[in-house]
């Protein structure tokens, strides 16, 4: 976008961060992927396109979300000072609308009539169903069955806002099944509906168009942090699953004198084998349609990967960021179930903000890392809200002493 300054990290024309991403899918959808391209590279410097854009962000989403200073959570830790790039209070609380918004408008531009994706936990198909709700177009969400069951609220949720869930009954009936029927019914329908991924993941160029429109997350906190402060942070993080909104954040403080830190899912620890944690312990490998650090089988397929944070359980990751770990400009962490919910519980009782399990693993290493600075500063991301937990909290972790 224009308005978004851009780094020379852009990927190649096909796609590639370095030897990361690129587009590997089946040859009929190698058009379709094609025209999407093209219509973005269009697009994305259109001035009414940018206008609309802005405006959505503006009006429906409530954007910009605050910066705030967590001085109470803070002083507690007895550390650097902490903030919080409040994206929980993004409309539906969480980063996943920047991107939604972004691949429903291209579609609407694109004169489709439906959007088509899969989803795991339900996060992302709510926050496309919310954006086609918005602009009119019909939506076809694709989810397996073991995970309708688990998330009820979020199937209510799709279904109010006016989608389609499609239940898919084959194979271990999860999100990799969800995948391949979503991308099945793209390829029967292709001419009149869009694929949106949820993520800086999948086959170019949805790695670089996603991770541009998250990248308001970063020029928002950048312009704020420095507004507040006088000053950059010393230190930026965020969690990462596929990675939007860690990239969204990074992206804008790539060329200052900035620490960057992913935080990923260290669930009940590697010996367990029970992780998540792509980038400190993955291999180079394939999944849906893109190259990237892998948690992966001696045959190459996706090892089952595991976090109390549905959204992290991703055992692939966005190909920028294996590129910015091979470079050395963003550092990959990890923070266990257990670092999360101390950070869960404290963020809860020592600030009145219910963070979602996922940014609760940034908030950790903040935390951790605080401690060990003393003073200076930490920005965190926070994707996103945790009343969509709370069920899971209340059964698993309780109350809280
Ligand atoms: C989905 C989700 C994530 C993980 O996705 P990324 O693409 O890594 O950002 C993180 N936080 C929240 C609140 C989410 O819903």
């Amino acid at each position: 976008m224009s308005d978004q300054t851009k780094n020379e990290t852009v990927p190649s024309d096909a796609g590639y961060f370095g030897q990361w991403g690129g587009q590997f899918l089946p040859p009929q959808l190698e058009g379709p992927f094609a025209e999407i391209w093209d219509a973005y590279r269009q697009i994305e410097n259109d001035a009414s396109f940018i206008a609309e854009l802005r405006y959505i962000r503006k009006h429906f989403q409530g954007r910009p979300t605050p910066v705030y200073h967590a001085r109470s959570l803070s002083l507690a830790n007895g550390g650097a000072q902490i903030y919080l790039k409040r994206e929980d209070l993004n409309h539906t609380g969480a980063h996943k609308l920047n991107h939604c918004m972004g691949e429903g408008l291209l579609a609407k531009y694109m004169g489709k009539k439906k959007v088509i994706a899969e989803t795991g936990a339900g996060q992302h198909g709510v926050a496309l169903a919310t954006a086609a709700a918005y602009f009119g177009l019909e939506c076809e969400i694709h989810m397996g069955e073991v995970d309708i069951a688990k998330q009820a609220p979020n199937v209510s949720r799709m279904q109010l806002l006016g989608a389609k869930v499609v239940p898919v009954s084959h194979g271990l009936k999860t999100l990799k099944e969800a995948v391949d029927s979503a991308f099945e019914a793209y390829l029967a329908d292709y001419e009149n509906s869009i694929y949106c991924i949820g993520s800086v993941v999948g086959p170019h160029p949805f790695p670089l168009m996603v991770r541009d429109f998250q990248h308001v997350v970063g020029v928002e906190s950048r312009e704020q942090f420095q507004d507040m402060t006088g000053n950059l942070p010393d230190v930026v993080t965020a969690c990462v699953g596929g990675g939007s909104n860690a990239i969204g954040i990074f992206r804008a403080f790539l060329d200052d004198p900035c620490d960057l830190v992913g935080v990923e899912p260290l669930g009940r620890g590697l010996a367990t084998g029970d992780h998540a944690a792509t980038m400190s312990y993955g291999t180079e490998g394939i999944i849906h349609g893109f190259k990237c650090y892998l948690l992966q089988e001696a045959d190459g397929s996706p090892s089952p990967v595991y976090s109390c944070a549905s959204g992290l359980d991703y055992p692939g990751v966005g190909p920028e960021h294996c590129y910015l770990k091979d470079t050395g400009r963003v550092q990959y962490v990890t923070a266990s179930d257990d670092d999360c919910k101390d950070a869960f519980f404290k963020l809860s009782r020592q600030e009145g903000i219910i963070p979602a399990i996922e940014s609760a693993h940034a908030v950790a290493h903040a935390l951790k890392l605080a401690r060990e600075m003393e003073r200076g500063t930490i920005l965190v991301n926070l994707s996103g809200r945790g009343d969509k937990d709370l069920d899971y909290v209340i059964e698993n972790w309780g109350i809280g002493e």
